[in-house]
């Protein structure tokens, strides 16, 4: 596909057909580029974003929130690899693995995971440590998953009365959100 290649500054789209993404911000109806490189519009969720040329790699550093992807869950912990940071379409260049210690999940006393997550769900998480290993906390109200698909169906779930619902099985399901669920537009 051919991408145009835009400077900070550079008219991206016009706000009425998409959302602002990463690496773009609106003006008057207008969206325009932040960052340096190739704009990348996804046509199902109606949302622009701006992919960076550079190719320094990022490495996570305390304080930073993360989105990352459930890989495993266990009974004391979930294990999650990293995508990137939030904000950035760049992908991060280190280790991927983050481990979420169940005490760091919430605030409240959390006995296990294993009901609060699903695998492949995608989380914002803040790093709390990252050397030698990547420890990350999901205890503040932004923090949690912001993605999650139904485990059977494959479809996005969506918030419901009963929490989040798979509208093609009509299943529920419990799991620890940030306060934006479902409202957050990236490339995943
Ligand atoms: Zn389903």
């Amino acid at each position: 596909m051919d991408q145009k290649f835009v400077l900070p500054g550079d008219e991206v789209a016009i706000a009425e057909m998409f959302s602002p993404g990463a690496g773009t911000y609106e003006e008057n109806g207008v969206i325009y580029a932040s960052n340096t490189g190739h704009v990348v519009f996804n046509e199902r969720d109606r949302v622009v974003w701006v992919q960076p040329v550079t190719s320094v790699p990022q490495l996570p550093r305390r304080g930073d929130k993360i989105l990352a992807r459930v890989t495993d869950i266990r009974s004391n912990m979930v294990l999650l690899d990293m995508l990137r940071k939030e904000g950035s379409t760049r992908q991060l260049g280190c280790t991927k693995h983050a481990t979420l210690h169940v005490s760091e999940i919430t605030k409240k006393y959390t006995r296990s995971p294993t009901q609060l997550f699903g695998e492949d769900d995608i989380v914002r998480c803040q790093v709390i440590k990252h050397k030698p290993v990547v420890f990350v906390t999901t205890s503040a109200d932004d923090l949690g998953i912001i993605h999650s698909d139904c485990g059977y169906c494959a479809v996005p779930l969506v918030m419901g009365e009963k929490g989040l619902e798979c509208s093609e099985c009509e299943r529920s399901f419990k799991r620890y959100l940030a306060n934006d669920y479902g409202r957050v537009h990236m490339p995943l």
